[in-house]
């Protein structure tokens, strides 16, 4: 449902992912969107989680997610990444699918990026369709959020037009409004036609 929901929420935002006919080639901005609301709620191959260093829980969106997933995320957190997970790095947990994440604590474009490139790798090798990533870094870890989101739609983009095989959907789960007008900007800007 979540998904059909995000494709119809793409077309009718960016009207150029509409105008894509079977046969011709996808292009990086008929599979992103940008969505506003909680990310545990969006029924997605894989969510992403903002972890710290443990993965043992936390604030913000990490909490939310632990909440939602239950006991059993941690219980295979602790069996299976008992040494964590490091800046840049991202882990697959069994089970619920949610990746465990760690972005930089504050201003490391290069960490940041390597986040989301991590995660789409293991999107790409687990053959999963649709992720949702959280504006990673920006809240508890303090990474200024225009930036973070100019690093996250260039890292995703290249990543894009470096597999273009992959025949998937991105979504930008974005939870304040300030980020939801800063995603909904960038993506005409980053994504607009060379
Ligand atoms: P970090 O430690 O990486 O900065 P935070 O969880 O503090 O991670 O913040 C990352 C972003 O996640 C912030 O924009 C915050 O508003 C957002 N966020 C918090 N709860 C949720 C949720 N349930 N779904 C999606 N995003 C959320």
């Amino acid at each position: 449902y979540m998904t059909r929901f995000y494709v119809e929420y793409t077309e009718s935002t960016f009207p150029r992912a509409g105008s894509h006919t079977p046969g011709s080639e996808k292009t990086p901005l008929d599979k992103i969107c940008v969505w506003q609301g909680d990310i545990t709620s969006l029924e997605f191959d894989a969510i992403v989680n903002a972890a710290n260093e443990q993965m043992m829980g936390g604030g913000g969106v990490d909490g939310a997610i632990h909440k939602a997933a239950g006991k059993s995320l941690l219980e295979e957190c602790i069996a299976r990444y008992s040494s964590g997970c490091a800046p840049g790095d991202a882990k697959l947990t069994g089970g619920y699918k949610l990746p465990a994440d760690l972005g930089p604590r504050g201003e490391n474009p290069v960490v940041l990026a390597n986040c989301y490139d991590s995660v789409l790798q293991i999107v790409k090798n687990e053959n999963l369709k649709t992720v949702a990533f959280p504006c990673i870094s920006t809240g508890i870890f303090g990474y200024p959020n225009e930036k973070a989101c100019r690093v996250a739609l260039k890292t995703v983009l290249h990543w894009l037009q470096s597999n273009p095989g992959w025949d998937g959907r991105i979504v930008f789960c974005v939870f304040l409004d300030k980020d939801k007008h800063l995603y909904d900007k960038n993506v005409k800007k980053i994504f607009a036609d060379p």
